[in-house]
């Protein structure tokens, strides 16, 4: 049972030292309550409170965490229903499926096929995590060799997908250390693969017919000791799938169904028949609530799509992204090459700089922090002021790196141009185009 705000408050050591960044303990404990707040912040609370404390603080939906090495990855974990309120944590994993009875040569090429699926945005890597090995009914050695395959020999991590004992434990024999998804439980065999995933402690999906015959399975499981659990209510239709996560998504936060507070997995390979349709409905569930998204193959137009649109809605809608305040070096500057400077918004940084790469000119970007807004909002908000930029170009070590006094500013902060030249006397301060698009050229036309 959740603990109330007053019971939480009970526990904390009421000082209203402000650390957490509330004014008070009690609006902490209100905070924590509704989910609002994480339990860390406080880094006063005793080991004994955090204990009883964690079920309170613990998020609503469960965060499982999936595979090994670099693409591992985590679904689960959100707090509320819309991205608005707060943010979404865990991006919904992206999965294809490989059938068993794939030739292991033709798995060979299509391992790096889809390993070459990586797409750079934002200074991010996206790519997908998952291949779902689906028994094809040719045997537990098929099967397992095709899991041992791309366990061993690609980044990918699995979701092993059998309802034959016999064969999933053949799958997790050889690919286990890799921590896949063993799917699925299902009524008939909830004890057999209940046990299974606990004796090799690897999360375990559970399928019933709807998300009310979920309820009996997850609470079996759960009563065995199993934690980690993923759920399918069964749905292949399109409509009535959309309806079942979003009826998940309510109970587990707004009812706190703890029988429903897990991460979901939805095949829309199963909702269509080309990959056309099933990228379109595999949008929908990126949006609405899927926690792993099955797919039948990988390819570019299908998978950039929804890499960016996961991007886009599992980016904190509070927090713009940002790079860091610093020198950035592009194509190698010496001490004559031109400075420019810009803001720390992710999506300025990386437009301009890129077209500084394409340039070919070697410049020096210096970026300041201007709370990850773009130029022209930063400048309104008073965050690219003439004289917080010259302190920053004085500060950040330029001076020591080049034997000029230029500075390029943007042509979107021309009003500063006065400001910074004030703070810094002596330097020619050149407004620069407002498009980064035409940096090229009037970077050339300098030379
Ligand atoms: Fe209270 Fe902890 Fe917040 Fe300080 S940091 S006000 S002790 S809850």
């Amino acid at each position: 049972m959740a603990l109330t705000g007053i019971q939480i408050f009970k526990l904390l050591p009421k000082t209203n030292c402000k650390e957490c960044g509330v004014p008070t303990c009690l609006a902490f404990a209100m905070n924590l309550a509704s989910g609002k707040a994480e339990l860390d912040s406080c880094p006063y609370v005793s080991d004994e409170a955090k204990e009883q404390l964690a079920e309170a603080s613990a998020p609503p939906i469960r965060p499982v965490a999936l595979g090994k090495g670099v693409r591992k990855t985590a679904t689960g974990g959100e707090t509320v229903l819309y991205r608005h309120e707060k943010t979404f944590f865990n991006p919904t994993v992206l999965a294809a499926t490989v059938s068993s009875d794939t030739d292991l040569a033709a798995l060979d090429t299509k391992l790096k096929i889809y390993n070459a699926f990586q797409y750079e945005r934002v200074g991010l890597n996206l790519r997908p995590e998952l291949l779902v090995v689906k028994d094809a009914g040719n045997g537990a050695d098929a099967f397992a060799a095709v899991a041992e395959k791309i366990a061993k020999e690609s980044e990918f991590n699995l979701v092993l997908m059998t309802e034959d004992a016999a064969v999933m434990k053949a799958g997790i024999d050889k690919a286990g250390f890799k921590r896949p998804l063993l799917y699925a439980a299902t009524e008939a065999n909830a004890d057999e693969f209940g046990a299974m995933a606990k004796e090799a402690e690897l999360p375990l999906a559970v399928k019933a017919d709807s998300v009310e015959a979920l309820i009996p399975l997850t609470e079996k499981l759960t009563g065995m000791g199993l934690k980690d659990l993923v759920i399918d209510s069964g749905s292949r239709e399109i409509k009535q799938a959309l309806e079942d996560q979003v009826a998940i998504r309510r109970a587990a936060l707004k009812a706190g169904n703890k029988a429903l507070g897990f991460p979901t997995i939805v095949f829309p390979c199963e909702m269509a028949s080309n990959l056309d349709m099933e990228t379109l409905i595999a949008g929908m569930y990126v949006a609405k609530y899927g926690g792993i998204v099955v797919m039948s193959d990988f390819a570019t137009e299908s998978l950039f799509p929804l890499l960016l649109e996961r991007l886009n809605i599992f980016t904190d809608p509070q927090r713009p992204m940002t790079v860091t305040e610093g020198i950035f070096e592009i194509n190698n500057p010496d001490e004559n090459s031109p400075v420019l400077v810009t803001t720390n918004f992710a999506l300025t940084y990386f437009i301009v700089s890129g077209e500084i790469e394409a340039s070919k000119v070697p410049a020096w970007l210096l970026v300041k922090d201007s709370e990850g807004l773009s130029v022209l909002t930063a400048w309104a908000a008073g965050k690219f002021g003439g004289d917080d930029v010259g302190l920053f170009v004085k500060k950040c070590g330029i001076m020591d790196k080049v034997k000029h006094q230029e500075l390029i500013i943007p042509g979107y902060a021309a009003a500063i141009a006065g400001d910074v030249e004030e703070e810094l006397p002596g330097w020619t301060i050149t407004v620069g185009p407002r498009e980064a698009a035409h940096l090229p050229a009037f970077l050339k036309a300098r030379k």
